[in-house]
């Protein structure tokens, strides 16, 4: 996945991917619902022309891009028709899938606090839990909250938002942040980037229009622009999703490291 712009939006052969076709309905759909609604099924979603969308229509990035997650398995039950947390509602931090399992059994999903030596009360570790075990329970838990993170803010979530979904507090994720050397501002380049350069390929190479290309992004087209003049890659604008020179550069490798 390149992380240079959001490929999940289009298709390889040319047009909107099927997600990105129906992501304003969905956005508006969802950002009506009531704050104490937990969760939403994809098929329940009402579309203009009539589609019955259906859960593998709207999944992995266009999901997180609509600022939601999977409800986690464990508060699922046993329904078998996969439900998305609501970004609007207002416990959601209370379903975050960012856990951890201690080696001992104990789920790290809260907050944590890293000046604390004394983690064993505040998670719940059994009495066979080690030391090294816990260590290495905070080491992988923060790796993987590292990850999501940048995920997160190249999908465009904010600081509050990605607080919410990591059950951490906006202070404690940003000095979590700072800890690791970087800083919202610059890494928030990272979702103006894609989405700039996206949003040009879309107009520019793909003859969309403007308004519906911005309206997946819920951003006015001079943003977009802006955004595109700042922090966009001149190659966009030669991009063919069909060359091999092109695709190479796009499909290929890994662009995202630690
Ligand atoms: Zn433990």
């Amino acid at each position: 996945m390149d992380r240079r712009m959001h490929p999940f939006l289009f298709n390889r052969d040319g047009g909107l991917s099927k997600p990105a076709e129906y992501i304003p309905e969905i956005r508006k759909y969802i950002q009506n619902k009531n704050k104490l609604a937990q969760s939403f099924k994809v098929k329940e979603i009402p579309t203009e022309d009539g589609t019955q969308l259906r859960g593998s229509d709207i999944n992995g990035y266009a999901i997180e891009f609509l600022k939601s997650w999977q409800l986690p398995e464990s508060f699922a039950k046993q329904n078998k028709t996969k439900k998305y947390i609501l970004p609007n509602y207002k416990h959601r931090s209370e379903y975050t899938d960012i856990v951890f399992e201690c080696e001992c059994g104990a789920k790290l999903s809260n907050d944590y606090n890293m000046n604390n030596s004394n983690v064993r009360d505040e998670h719940n570790h059994s009495k066979k839990c080690k030391s090294f075990m816990r260590l290495e329970s905070r080491a992988k838990i923060q790796r993987k909250r590292w990850r999501k993170t940048k995920e997160l803010l190249w999908l465009g979530w904010n600081g509050k938002e990605i607080s919410q979904r990591f059950n951490m507090t906006p202070g404690s994720l940003r000095s979590f942040i700072n800890r690791n050397d970087r800083n919202f501002n610059e890494m928030r380049k990272l979702f103006k980037r894609a989405a700039g350069n996206t949003y040009t390929h879309l107009v520019h190479n793909e003859n969309l229009p403007a308004k519906e290309a911005s309206d997946i992004y819920n951003t006015h087209r001079a943003t977009l622009n802006e955004w595109y003049r700042d922090y966009g890659d001149e190659w966009v604008k030669d991009f063919k999703m069909k060359s091999p020179r092109g695709s190479g550069m796009m499909w290929r490798g890994e662009y995202w490291n630690d």
